[in-house]
């Protein structure tokens, strides 16, 4: 059942800058990357690659071929708590005996997972998701792993003011939700540097948490204003290559928004639909099991900012929301 594997890789982009590509077990995701940086006698790690079988020790075989050992590690610090950017944080924290730092807002992924699950079904029932779909797909989800080895609370709250210390030189935090509520970006001023996370990719693709802040869409656009200000000079993604059109990749995210947007209005043209009715007008593509809880989750985020803005309306009709034009 399972493919083959990508194996976990280092690699040097700069002078005490290593990229560890680490391999996700997901169709169309198979890697994520950590930072290593230099600092005195050891490293800094930014983020950590997901908990699964054998990861620890692809983490160590990617740092194995830069020259690093996992107990170099003086800091953990992540982007963000998907598992994919956190999942490895206590494990690594034990071997290395260091510290791990978060931003707070970390409940989407820290919370009850039986209660995040009620949640997710509630909002897919009002979606428009049959019952019969919402039963597979709760026996589904509470089998999948959370690709997390276990939940830790940060040493410290990775918040504005707060410094990573390198021999780069310092990087300032800045906060950048809509991805993920506790999404943060991490800027090297000196270099130009920037730490994007998942919030800036090489190849644009959206994701937004659903129901955890009141607009992740209008939040994300915001960030992207926020990170455009820092004027980076090199990129280094959570996923893919680093890579120097910063300008160009936050311009190609605010089109796509709006795009997405666009589709979701003009989904409404012809009266009343459900989140699942629009599905396939925003993406193209009708709802599956494997497809529906991102895309679901999606155009509610797009339906979500368009309320906010007055151009949209919800009814309630026998328990199941119906959008509308305002
Ligand atoms: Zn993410
Ligand atoms: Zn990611």
């Amino acid at each position: 059942m399972i493919a083959r594997r990508e194996l976990g890789r280092g690699e040097r982009v700069l002078p005490g800058l290593w990229r560890v590509r680490l391999p996700l077990p997901w169709p169309g995701v198979p890697h994520g990357n950590a930072w290593a940086i230099a600092a005195g006698s050891g490293v800094v790690l930014i983020d950590t690659g997901m908990h699964e079988a054998g990861s620890l020790m692809q983490l160590e075989r990617a740092l194995d071929q830069v020259n690093l050992r996992l107990e170099q590690v003086r800091l953990v610090a992540s982007t963000h708590a998907h598992s994919d950017h956190w999942g490895q944080a206590a494990p690594i924290c034990e071997r290395a005996g260091c510290e791990f730092w978060m931003h707070p807002n970390h409940a989407h992924s820290t919370a009850d997972p039986e209660k995040r699950l009620e949640r997710r079904l509630e909002v897919a029932g009002q979606s428009g998701v049959p019952q019969q779909a919402l039963r597979s797909y709760a026996e589904r989800a509470r089998e999948l792993p959370s690709g997390i080895a276990r939940v830790i609370e940060p040493d410290r709250d990775l918040v504005p003011g707060v410094e990573i210390e390198t021999d780069l030189g310092v990087w300032t935090v800045h906060e950048t939700p809509g991805h993920a509520p506790s999404h943060v970006c991490l800027f090297q001023p000196e270099r130009r540097l920037l730490i994007s996370g998942d919030h800036l990719l090489g190849r644009v693709s959206l994701y937004y948490d659903y129901g955890w802040t009141p607009d992740p869409v209008g939040e994300f656009v915001h960030s992207l204003g926020v990170v455009e200000e820092l004027d980076a000079r090199l990129c280094l993604a959570g996923h893919g290559r680093p890579f120097t059109d910063v300008h160009g990749h936050i311009d190609a995210n605010r089109r796509l928004v709006q795009e997405r947007l666009a589709a979701v209005t003009t989904g409404l043209d012809g009266g009343s639909r459900t989140a699942v009715e629009l599905v396939p007008d925003v993406y193209g593509e009708p709802l599956t099991q494997t497809n529906a809880g991102w895309l679901l989750s999606q155009t509610l985020c797009y339906l979500r900012h368009l309320e906010l803005g007055g151009s949209v309306v919800r009814s309630p009709d026998a328990g199941v929301e119906r959008w509308s034009r305002a």
